[in-house]
């Protein structure tokens, strides 16, 4: 597996929400809890994109609510 942004070898890599690119630990800028099973994670490109970068940060974290599983589709 090869990080998508740096190109180096990688056997674990996230997912970045906003480039959906496969990248390495240290291709991540930040990443948080969005929900009791969910990270977003945010590349150090999309980080310097200022609009991607405030998207990120409102990123509401979800609160621990229960919600139902029907809704499975929905996600956030
Ligand atoms: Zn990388
Ligand atoms: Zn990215």
């Amino acid at each position: 597996m090869i990080c998508e942004r740096c190109s180096n070898e990688i056997y674990k890599y996230d997912v970045c929400n906003y480039c959906n690119r496969k990248v390495c630990f240290s291709c991540v800028k930040s990443q948080k809890k969005i929900s009791p099973t969910e990270r977003a994670y945010i590349c150090k490109d999309c980080w310097s994109n200022l609009k991607r970068r405030k998207k990120y940060k409102s990123y509401m974290v979800v609160k621990a609510v229960f919600v139902p599983r029907t809704q499975e589709g929905r996600r956030y």
